[in-house]
């Protein structure tokens, strides 16, 4: 088996829990992980915190595209073991896991300067790889030669369920319906997004864990990434 670091790309569709895993394969073989969604969702926050997003959803593009060079990103590692999210040095974890956020960030996402710009944040934590990313253009667009790519999906009820749990365990008043409908509609931006849509790469690993336990999916992973390094 080769030592050389890899690096790792989980694309998928919102809430199919490849977060989770990407997080725990990360800390599992001392990789860094870099959540490609905090990141598209701290643009967001700045954008709703500035007066850059109306209340109707429209989005000041011109003036958003003109801050992005204001905006830093960073992860910071908690003594737990987890890593909380900075916008400009602020702790915003918290903050753009939240509904507000959620229903603003694909339009977002779509804006090509803001991909741009985030996709070279992302390749400048990839330099020394040694990574795991997740995300949904990680193995098509930021990193298309990522040694091992994995496209994840499960049904979006199932993901709008774990979603749901998720939320309400955090004290977070959501109704199902509502959790669901964001699935759906943030599915279908991202899909259908000129820029690099939500798209399998074409040498991805596909894997559906709607029947998975957690660590059934960790098990898969980590199968997959011997026979990464293997090969
Ligand atoms: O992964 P998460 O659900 O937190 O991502 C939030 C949103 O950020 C997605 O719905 C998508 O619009 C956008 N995103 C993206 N490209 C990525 C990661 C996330 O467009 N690589």
């Amino acid at each position: 088996m080769s030592d050389s670091k890899i690096i790792i790309a989980i694309d998928g569709y919102s809430s199919s829990g490849k977060s989770t895993m990407a997080r725990r394969l990360a800390s599992k073989i001392a990789y860094r992980y870099i959540d490609s969604g905090a990141m598209y969702r701290s643009v967001t926050l700045y954008a709703l915190d500035n007066d850059l997003i109306a209340a109707d959803g429209t989005i000041d593009t011109p003036a958003l595209i003109a801050a992005l060079s204001d905006i830093r990103i960073d992860f910071r590692p908690m003594p737990d073991g987890s890593q909380h999210t900075m916008l400009n040095g602020r702790d915003v974890e918290t903050e753009i896991r939240q509904l507000r956020v959620s229903d603003n960030v694909s339009p977002v996402s779509a804006i090509k300067e803001v991909r741009d710009a985030l996709t070279a944040m992302q390749r400048r934590f990839g330099e020394e790889k040694g990574i795991v990313m997740d995300g949904r253009d990680i193995g098509s667009t930021v990193f298309p030669d990522a040694e091992l790519k994995i496209f994840v999906n499960a049904s979006a009820e199932t993901r709008a369920q774990r979603r749901f749990l998720e939320m309400t365990a955090k004290g977070e008043a959501v109704n199902y319906e509502d959790v669901l409908a964001n699935v759906v509609r943030r599915d279908h931006i991202d899909e259908t997004r000129a820029e690099s849509p939500l798209r399998r790469a074409d040498d991805a690993i596909d894997l559906d864990n709607s029947h998975m336990t957690l660590e059934q999916q960790d098990q898969w992973l980590m199968d997959q990434y011997l026979k990464a390094v293997a090969r």
